[in-house]
């Protein structure tokens, strides 16, 4: 129930009707018996700065960012992380000591299913597509201790900026470009695949980003994972699937991403943990 001591909470973007973070978050609140409510906000992209003074004025206590705003809200910051600095992209915002301060819980979210397996210095990873969610998954597997970083992307040019972007990083990143003709090559070397590439993806549900003869190329104990997480499962997990391999979608990177950022905007008001069960449940609930 909304009383006169909601707190107020939500996600900008543009669109952002479709977002499944309000019902995510909000059945978490409910279960942590907060008076918080998560609310979608559409922002067009001149609208940003005049949002902001909003949620001050009004005392919103944080909120996600989502596309096409996760670049263009740092100059509205007083303050970001450092990993947020180096993926070039804040997911989320909590306003802190008289200013907004901007972190990215995609990297947490990324990592979380694969904090379980160790060794990583021996493991190579293989990363399809050079856009914004594979700044995150690099900083990820950076984060993680990945022996082999290795980018694929199909635009030269695309691909050394973004190799380049990443010299001047805090984090100590090394990875290496190729272009997608190289991927014969490193296929059968790679222990990790994530595709965060949108081949795939929604009504291109029939397309795969490798054929099949691709994905018989990985080793037997590779494991795939694709940033994707409609449909369930995508065609390349169905392929990693029939080949016997570890498949892993995008739903669990979404969820821990929402529950880091709930963490962050509830932790001074409770000390109860965020339901994380909760929000995968009704996550799941909402994507069947
Ligand atoms: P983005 O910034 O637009 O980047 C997409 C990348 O894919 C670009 O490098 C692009 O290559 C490449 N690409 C696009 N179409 C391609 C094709 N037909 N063949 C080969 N490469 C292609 O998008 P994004 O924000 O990174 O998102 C990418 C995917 O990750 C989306 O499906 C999104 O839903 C998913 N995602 C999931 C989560 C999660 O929580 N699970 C979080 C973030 C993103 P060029 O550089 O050559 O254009």
């Amino acid at each position: 129930m909304v009383t006169g001591h909601t707190k107020l909470l939500g996600i900008i973007g543009n669109p952002v009707e479709h977002s499944l973070s309000p019902a995510m978050q909000n059945a978490a609140l409910t279960e942590m018996e907060l008076d918080f409510i998560y609310l979608p906000f559409p922002v067009a992209s001149q609208g940003i700065e005049a949002a902001l003074l909003g949620f001050e004025a009004i005392g919103v206590v944080g909120f996600n960012v989502t596309i096409p705003h996760k670049q263009a809200i740092v100059p509205y910051l007083a303050q970001q992380t450092e990993v947020a600095q180096a993926v070039g992209a804040v997911n989320t915002v909590l306003y802190r000591d008289g200013g907004w301060w901007g972190t990215n819980t995609d990297v947490a979210g990324f990592i979380a299913p694969l904090r379980e397996i160790s060794n990583w210095g021996d493991r190579t990873a293989v990363i399809l597509g050079n856009g914004g969610a594979a700044r995150a998954v690099v900083a990820g597997l950076t984060q993680l201790g990945c022996g082999a970083i290795r980018v694929v992307g199909r635009d030269e040019q695309n691909l050394t900026r973004f190799a380049e972007s990443w010299q001047a990083s805090s984090l100590g990143v090394q990875l290496t470009p190729h272009l997608w003709e190289s991927l014969p090559e490193l296929l059968p070397q790679t222990h990790l695949l994530v595709n965060t590439t949108p081949v795939g993806m929604g009504v291109d549900g029939d397309r795969s980003p490798l054929s099949a003869a691709d994905v018989a190329q990985l080793g037997r104990d590779s494991i795939v994972y694709d940033l994707i997480y409609t449909p369930r499962p995508t065609k390349l997990l169905q392929l990693a699937q029939e080949r016997g391999l570890r498949a892993i979608d995008g739903t669990e990177m979404l969820v821990q991403q929402g529950a880091a950022a709930l963490s962050l905007w509830t932790e001074p008001f409770t000390s109860k943990p965020v339901p994380v069960n909760i929000m995968r449940d009704t996550l799941l609930s909402h994507l069947s």
